[in-house]
């Protein structure tokens, strides 16, 4: 019952996790506002819709990948949404792949419960929704090998999986809706204090005297091992392949790491609970996006934040 996916939110992720599922034989129909992102897929005759609600209409499962909460409001509740196209939906199954903060995604898997469906597929009544985001990055989309973190009813998480590993190599489920959601923010928060925490020791290294490739060496082999000195390492010239390596370009924007950093931000405000270092990598993060280099990868922070180069 999976076989026809809309598809919505064509971008740096997207495109690629679109484009593998059509590899994998999938019906895709797709929708982005973005005229141009559209059109890669209209010129292959792969169906690309005026609205969320056309994409609806003619799909079993929708997945939807976009920026950010405000986008996946607009596409499921706004004019022409995903549930406002009919009293009675196509769709059985909304997987939202986007990071967003898991508040937004229980209202949401909670709206999608009360809605009817068309004609019942499979176990559902009702339509379900899962949260879906992923880590990995653009590398990763494309090659098909992100890692899925899933909340949500764990019958539709079994239903979903073939689709998840055709866009991936490995799923993980969190419990219920927005578990997902809650795991993408930790996950986040944890790597951009990793990579504060690193960028800070290598500034200090350096004036003190000691190189950041001996550091690098001396961390890979000790308790400071992480994924920002050993697979991300933030200083140019350490190591190869990776975005300061070649001036920050490509990877994981600042402009995104703020995102994900305020999610998280407020949903410990939500619930009253003290995060000093997440506040102050939210603040580091949203200071060099006013500096302007909102879309460079965010290991830049090391050069325009601890080393203070502007260039
Ligand atoms: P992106 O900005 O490249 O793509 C988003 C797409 O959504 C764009 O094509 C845009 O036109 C479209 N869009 C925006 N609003 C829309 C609307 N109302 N209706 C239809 N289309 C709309 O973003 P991305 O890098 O692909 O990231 C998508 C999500 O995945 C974000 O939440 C991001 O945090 C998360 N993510 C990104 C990465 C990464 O490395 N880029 C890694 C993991 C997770």
């Amino acid at each position: 019952h999976l076989e026809r996916v809309g598809f919505i939110g064509l971008g740096n992720m997207g495109f690629h996790m679109a484009s593998n599922l059509i590899t994998a034989g999938y019906k895709i129909t797709v929708h982005d506002i973005n005229y141009n992102a559209l059109k890669k897929f209209s010129e292959k005759g792969i169906p690309a819709k005026e609205t969320p609600c056309e994409v609806a209409e003619s799909s079993d499962v929708i997945i939807t990948m976009l920026p950010s909460s405000s986008n996946v409001l607009d596409v499921y509740t706004g004019r022409n949404g995903l549930l406002h196209c009919r009293s009675h939906l196509s769709p059985w199954l909304f997987i939202d792949s986007s990071t967003i903060d898991p508040q937004t995604s229980r209202m949401l898997s909670t709206n999608i419960s009360k809605c009817l469906l068309k004609e019942k597929k499979g176990f559902a009544n009702n339509p379900l929704m899962l949260d879906a985001p992923v880590s990995g990055g653009v590398p990763a989309a494309q090659a098909g090998t992100l890692t899925f973190m899933v909340g949500g009813l764990e019958e539709a998480y079994l239903a979903a999986k073939p689709l998840f590993l055709s866009m991936g190599k490995q799923t993980i489920y969190c419990g219920s809706s927005g578990n997902g959601a809650a795991a993408k923010i930790c996950n986040n928060l944890a790597m951009a204090v990793s990579m504060l925490g690193v960028s800070e020791a290598f500034v200090l290294g350096q004036h003190l005297g000691i190189t950041a490739s001996t550091l690098t060496k001396i961390f890979n082999s000790s308790s400071a091992r992480c994924w920002s000195s050993d697979s991300y390492n933030p200083v140019p010239g350490i190591m190869e392949g990776v975005p300061s390596s070649r001036n920050y370009d490509g990877g994981f924007t600042s402009k995104l790491m703020a995102k994900d950093l305020t999610l998280a931000v407020s949903s410990a405000a939500e619930i009253g609970l003290k995060c000093p270092l997440t506040s102050e990598a939210r603040d580091i993060y949203m200071e060099l996006c006013e500096k302007g280099y909102d879309s460079k990868d965010f290991s830049c922070v090391f050069r325009h934040y601890y080393s203070g180069k502007d260039e």
